[in-house]
């Protein structure tokens, strides 16, 4: 464990290629990233030492729902461009190819993410994290070596708060200081996003789509945030798995790290391969949504 810190710390501090963040080490659209012109709140933050799941989302009582879809406003303010023509989400990918895409959500954690990096490169398979903007920021080498593993990194907001819940000017905020945290360390802006919970609305998703982010939810989740018994984590992410089905697993969680490895082989036995979301998006018509 040390010596791997050790490893995630030296490569964040000599980037991906000695001082410049490779914009193409997965597929990053450059065309399609945001215009993001000033660094997040609390950039610099050094590296903390917390040993716990992140609380941001267990005490919150984040709940994988999808909730019911209210009408929400179309606003612009001063600080925001106009709203995209349409709004953009995915939650699977092609259902006649039999390929996967491991999420985990709520990273960095000091603790467990080498772990799932170190789990990942064992079985060569790479996957998509939706980190936390603040935490981000508090573990940057963290993010860059998910980043230069060839892993996507998408953006689950900077505090990660219930979305559904806040004003459009709150929302816009969320998902832009979360992608310029991201920017800060990765040197590239976010295609991908997920809100917290899952709580979405037209707001929620039209202001991601802003910022040129495409809404990724998922089809496959074994409630792992509940923590249930290893087991059952493997059991029933097997069960749902399909073709293009984006499995939803979390950052932090000590029997969805248990379980990983069975799990990818498990997946492995059934005959799929393992994508980002964003290869699984570039064979995807992205889904068009209207509230
Ligand atoms: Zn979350």
């Amino acid at each position: 464990m040390r010596i791997w810190v050790l490893a995630v710390m030296a490569l964040a501090l000599a980037g991906c290629y000695f001082g410049s963040p490779p914009g193409n080490m997965h597929s990053s659209s450059q065309g399609q990233e945001a215009s993001l012109e000033a660094v997040a709140p609390g950039r610099g933050a050094t590296s903390g030492t917390a040993t716990q799941p992140a609380p941001w989302a267990r005490t919150q009582g984040e709940v994988h729902s999808l909730p019911t879809v209210r009408g929400g406003k179309s606003r612009t303010n001063n600080a925001q461009p106009p709203a995209a023509p349409s709004l953009k989400v995915i939650s699977r990918g092609d259902l006649t190819v039999p390929t996967v895409a491991l999420t985990f959500d709520d990273g960095p954690h000091p603790e467990f993410t080498p772990r799932i990096l170190r789990i990942l490169a064992t079985h060569k398979v790479r996957a998509t994290f939706f980190v936390v903007g603040k935490m981000a920021l508090a573990h940057p080498a963290l993010v860059l070596a998910e980043h230069c593993s060839g892993h996507a990194v998408g953006n689950h907001t900077y505090n990660h708060f219930d979305l559904s819940q806040m004003a459009p000017e709150q929302v816009y905020q969320e998902w832009w200081t979360g992608a310029a945290a991201l920017e800060s360390v990765t040197g590239v802006a976010p295609r991908f996003c997920r809100p917290p919970g899952g709580n979405r609305n037209s707001t929620v998703v039209r202001s991601a789509n802003t910022l040129g982010m495409t809404v990724v939810m998922w089809s496959d989740y074994a409630a792992d945030s509940a923590r249930p018994a290893s087991a059952d984590i493997l059991r029933r992410a097997l069960a749902k798995a399909g073709n293009g089905s984006i499995i939803l697993l979390h950052d932090g969680i000590p029997e969805t790290l248990e379980v990983l490895p069975d799990l990818i082989v498990g997946l492995k036995r059934k005959g799929f391969a393992f994508q980002t979301v964003a290869e699984m998006a570039r064979h995807l018509q992205t889904q068009e949504v209207n509230f």
